[in-house]
């Protein structure tokens, strides 16, 4: 899993405005960029270090994290880990013992999830094959259903010594199953058949029987299949749901599990943090990192725009073409450099706002062919983020255009020392400026720290997920079951060879460099606050700094530092 963050300031990540002044306008990221002792701005960082007795430094972060809310923060927690050194064989031993329990709690878990899984593929193999009769009634194939009758049911009715199925009476008439196919369902009456296929009286009475008993079984069968089928898709539907359940149960065991990493599973950058502690000291028991990201809005009214630039409940849409392409979804510096996935393909119904799989040709729900090629960013964004911000969650608001948002580095760690233990921890805080389109890429972020966890699930599971939730995976596995992928008619063909070609014009067209006509128009290169002088440096940071001291006087008075 991605252990990388989107970083304020730095590459990969939202660049600073005050070191690329070209971005201002589009949108707003200041913050103090220099790590501590270099930075200048000093009322926008705080580095607080603390040492006391075990459980005194946690408590700390506690006091900090529950009183943040109450201040009107949002507060989500984008990073942790725990390093446990062998060094200290109480702590360790404890440390491997909570990791053996979660491990085999999660062991179960995942024993009960891939029997769910397991059941839900037979049941899936079990269904395609009711589909696959069924179909043969729907298209009223007589000739495969006379077979089945013939093969599997005819077959058993001979009797010792009697010989009365089709196929062992073959050797008397040996056209006899040439001229049950032949039949309809209304031909019952030996006399009839005998003259419509030309045959002898005695063949045409057991025709006469066994049209009969064909017509009945296939009546039963046809009800039976029909059950049958019905009560697979509710079990399979089931199955589908309790596999959905043991993923949500099983997440928090997971990270938790994921979380915690004994002394040989470092990855390179845990091994440094922990070796130059543990070179200091020698007697390092553990070392705890936990990053903090938390935002609120800057409520002041004169910044507010004119309501003439209401779009749905925002003023401006903090989604803009801008942010998407270059802080999203390029490859190089975008968030797409670190979860590359966001820039798989979905197709897009506009009317509908629906998205789908890329192969997608028509819309399920409008079944518009006007369908737009878009990315799974768009999708997470237009269908989860947005909603959301429309709602005022996550400590959003639509009507804002400006956050503060905070950027707390925790780094705790346990020593043991001649006469007993410590505990010290590190808060280094940071303030930045963010418009809400900056901000929303870092609430994409976590975002995709969320799918990324449920997708490691996923794959311990066996379930192959790309980017896909289960219920397409079913879709896709069963096309024809579900009814929404049917062969192409002439008419899709014909949509879809012209689709392509338009969309190779298109591309054409986009890679000849016309002069842009709205960069003519609008002087302005961004909705966005772009007066540095006055209105970012007089108002913007001198309102964010002070809400960043109120972080570092409480954290000093907790600290009993007056
Ligand atoms: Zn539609």
């Amino acid at each position: 899993m991605v252990e990388k963050i989107f970083e304020l300031g730095k590459k990969p990540g939202i660049p600073d405005n005050g070191g690329d002044p070209s971005t201002l306008g589009k949108f707003l990221c200041i913050g103090p960029t220099e790590p501590p002792g270099i930075e200048e701005t000093q009322n926008r960082y705080s580095n607080l270090n603390f040492t006391g007795p075990p459980g005194t430094a946690s408590s700390l972060y506690f006091s900090l994290v529950y009183q943040l809310p109450k201040w009107g923060w949002h507060v989500e927690k984008a990073d942790e880990w725990i390093e446990v050194s062998p060094t200290h064989k109480e702590y360790w031993d404890r440390t491997v013992s909570t990791k053996q329990m979660l491990e085999s709690t999660i062991k179960t878990g995942l024993t009960s999830a891939a029997q769910a899984v397991a059941d839900f593929e037979l049941m899936s193999h079990d269904i395609r094959k009711y589909k696959e009769i069924l179909s043969y009634f729907q298209e009223k194939d007589e000739h495969v259903l006379k077979s089945m009758f013939i093969d599997q049911v005819d077959v058993h009715t001979d009797l010792p010594g009697q010989p009365i199925a089709l196929r062992s009476v073959v050797s008397r008439w040996p056209t006899i199953i040439a001229d049950f196919m032949r039949l309809e369902d209304e031909d019952i009456d030996p006399d009839k058949i005998a003259k419509k296929l030309d045959i002898s009286k005695a063949e045409a009475v057991i025709l006469a029987t066994k049209n009969r008993l064909y017509k009945k079984w296939k009546d039963l069968f046809r009800k039976a299949a029909k059950e049958r089928y019905e009560l697979l898709r509710g079990l399979v539907e089931a199955r589908r749901k309790s596999i959905k359940e043991y993923k949500e149960w099983l997440k928090p065991y997971i990270a938790r599990f994921k979380m915690t990493r004994l002394g040989g599973e470092r990855s390179h950058v845990r091994r440094e943090t922990l070796r130059t502690f543990a070179d200091i000291t020698g007697q390092s028991t553990f070392a705890n990192k936990i990053r903090i990201f938390a935002w609120k809005p800057m409520k002041f009214a004169e910044f507010r725009k004119p309501a003439a630039e209401i779009k749905g409940d925002f003023i401006i849409n903090p989604y803009d073409d801008y942010i998407r392409e270059k802080l999203i979804l390029d490859p190089v510096n975008g968030l797409a450099s670190i979860y590359p996935w966001l820039r798989n393909n979905r197709k897009y119904c506009p009317k509908c706002k629906e998205y789908y799989s890329f192969d997608t040709l028509k819309c399920k729900k409008c079944g518009s062919i006007r369908l737009e090629n878009k990315k799974y960013a768009d999708e997470i964004v237009e269908k989860e983020i947005i909603p959301a911000w429309k709602r005022r969650e996550l400590g959003l608001d639509p009507r804002e255009l400006y956050y503060m948002f905070l950027d707390i580095d925790v780094f705790r760690t346990g020593t043991r020392i001649q006469i007993g233990e410590l505990e010290d921890i590190t808060f280094y805080n940071r303030i930045f400026v963010l418009s809400q389109n900056a901000l929303l890429v870092k609430i994409l972020e976590l975002k995709c720290k969320d799918l990324e966890l449920e997708r490691y699930i996923d794959e311990m599971l066996g379930i192959k997920f790309e980017d896909k939730d289960i219920s397409e995976l079913v879709r896709e596995e069963f096309p024809e079951l579900f009814g929404e992928k049917e062969k192409l008619t002439g008419l899709q063909n014909y949509v879809k060879g012209l689709r392509e070609t338009i969309e190779s014009y298109v591309s054409f067209f986009k890679k000849i460099k016309l002069p842009k006509t709205r960069s003519l128009i609008f002087v302005k290169p961004g909705p966005y606050e772009r007066d540095f002088k006055e209105r970012i440096t007089k108002h913007f940071l001198k309102y964010a700094a002070t809400h960043l001291s109120a972080v570092t006087n409480f954290l000093l008075e907790k600290m009993g530092v007056e």
